[in-house]
């Protein structure tokens, strides 16, 4: 069947090759009207995560972070950081000083897969063993210090320092942790060594750690966004809005929401736009039917998005005449970085984009195939981009303050070249009018954010005020 489609499109001239990959890629271009439609859906299921009633069945579940206080620029002192949750776990020793100022060392270690999908005992035993060995290294094994949990998965806080792990996601699925309070996991794990001592100040997702590592130098940093392996975005909210926070006393008057977007669509609020690459997505995922929304948007997936159009557009001849390879057609091997590499070429020219097929063991690709692959990982790239923008944007309505900056953070950000531009053309498109905003890469949120939250607990002026 396959070789009979294949003989039809393969003798097509490149013209008319050129209109089938555009025709076969309308499906994921957002039209203005779609991406509006978008807004309002984002905007309903944010309110119903934070009421009270529509939580429970909610798919943004909008938690609460228990951050209320924005770093002051004065936090101090040396902190321990974990960062579990994106590509790699890393433990960080950081040291905050005078004028903004700080030291960081770091070690990334490896989760092997077996433990990325094994038992939560395994995963907090071998979290436990590797800030051992890093404070051996380091030279503070016997010290006494706090430390930050940089957890990137949706957690139902109870405090600072308590969570309950709702659903892992990404590539993560280890057993007995769901419902489970993660501090008190790590807790454990650390006691059961018996060997060092931490004081766990606070547990934080990484769009939170993104935001205080912005906020810390830019005070109208009030949204924080990842765009990497996972999407997710936190912003200020008003105490008053956030109808689950369990207020103590001395509230102040907004609160940090981790809204866990990459849930939206998970009841089929996506649906007008997904295609058929998103559902073969979901359905060979380990978790189908969740995280919709991030499975259109983060590095996890876009690769593969495009590698599904390339194999079907080879399928029906229409590219490489036909002629796959493997690797084409062996899932999980088209890389994101390859979308980011192939669109970084200057116009016109295909230098990265035939050093990736040649990886792909394509090597004869013509400049007509080339163009045609550039152009579905452009279509790809900026469907990403305008769906975060329509999340970016419904917030920044939300919050309705004159001036928003929003840290960003995560490997698509960081590495596609276009992504920053798309976004702020996108949401200046979508923004109510009188509104500013602008996008401001964060340095390291995952692991200087995680000190800033433990410094900004342990804060003299916030302590004395409790
Ligand atoms: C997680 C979020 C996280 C995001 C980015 C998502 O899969 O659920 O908690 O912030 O990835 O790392
Ligand atoms: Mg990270």
């Amino acid at each position: 069947n396959a070789i009979q489609i294949q003989t039809s499109a393969a003798g097509a001239s490149a013209a008319d090759k050129k209109k089938m990959v555009h025709e076969l890629c309308q499906q994921l271009l957002l039209t203005d009207e779609q991406v509006q439609e978008l807004c309002y859906r984002i905007l309903h299921e944010v309110r119903r995560g934070l009421a009270k009633d529509t939580h429970p069945k909610a798919n943004v579940k909008c938690f609460v972070t228990y951050v209320q206080d924005l770093p002051n620029g004065n936090e101090r002192g040396k902190f321990l950081a974990l960062d579990l949750g994106g590509t790699n776990f890393r433990v960080l020793l950081i040291h905050l000083q005078e004028n903004n100022d700080f030291q960081m060392e770091s070690r990334i270690y490896a989760i092997p897969q077996h433990i990325m999908i094994g038992s939560g005992r395994q995963l907090f035993d071998h979290i436990a063993e590797c800030l051992s060995n890093f404070m051996a290294e380091h030279n503070v094994y016997s010290e006494r210090l706090p430390l930050g949990f940089t957890f990137s998965f949706p957690l139902r806080q109870l405090g600072l320092t308590k969570g309950l792990l709702e659903t892992w996601t990404k590539g993560f699925d280890c057993a007995g942790v769901v419902d489970q309070d993660v501090v008190q996991l790590l807790k454990d794990a650390i006691a059961r060594r018996g060997d060092v001592q931490i004081d766990v100040c606070a547990i934080l997702n990484d769009t939170t750690g993104t935001l205080m590592s912005c906020a810390w130098k830019n005070h109208n940093c009030k949204i924080g966004l990842i765009v990497g392996t996972g999407s997710n975005a936190c912003y200020v909210e008003k105490v008053e809005e956030a109808e689950l926070f369990d207020m103590p006393d001395n509230h102040k008057p907004h609160v940090l929401i981790n809204t866990e977007w990459g849930a939206f669509g998970d009841n089929g609020a996506l649906d007008f736009v997904r295609t058929e690459f998103d559902n073969d997505i979901d359905s060979h995922s380990i978790n189908p039917g969740k995280q919709t929304f991030e499975k259109m948007i983060s590095g996890m997936y876009m690769g593969e998005l495009v590698r599904l159009v390339l194999a079907k557009m080879t399928l029906n001849g229409v590219l490489f005449n036909g002629q796959g390879s493997e690797v084409l057609f062996t899932r999980g091997l088209f890389f994101t970085k390859y979308v980011s590499e192939i669109e970084a070429d200057e116009p016109g020219t295909f230098t990265n984009c035939r050093l990736v097929l040649e990886e792909l063991g394509l090597s004869n690709a013509t400049d007509g195939d080339c163009a045609n692959v550039r152009y579905i990982c452009e279509c790809v790239s900026k469907r990403a981009a305008h769906l975060v923008s329509a999340g970016i944007a419904t917030l920044i309505n939300k919050m309705d303050e004159p001036h928003v900056t929003v840290g960003v953070d995560g490997s698509v950000y960081r590495f596609h070249p276009k992504f920053h531009n798309l976004m702020v053309e996108k949401i200046t498109q979508l923004i109510k009018p009188g509104i500013s905003f602008d996008l401001m890469l964060s340095e390291d949120g995952s692991g200087r954010g995680a000190a800033l939250v433990a410094a900004v607990a342990c804060r003299e002026d916030i302590l004395n005020s409790k």
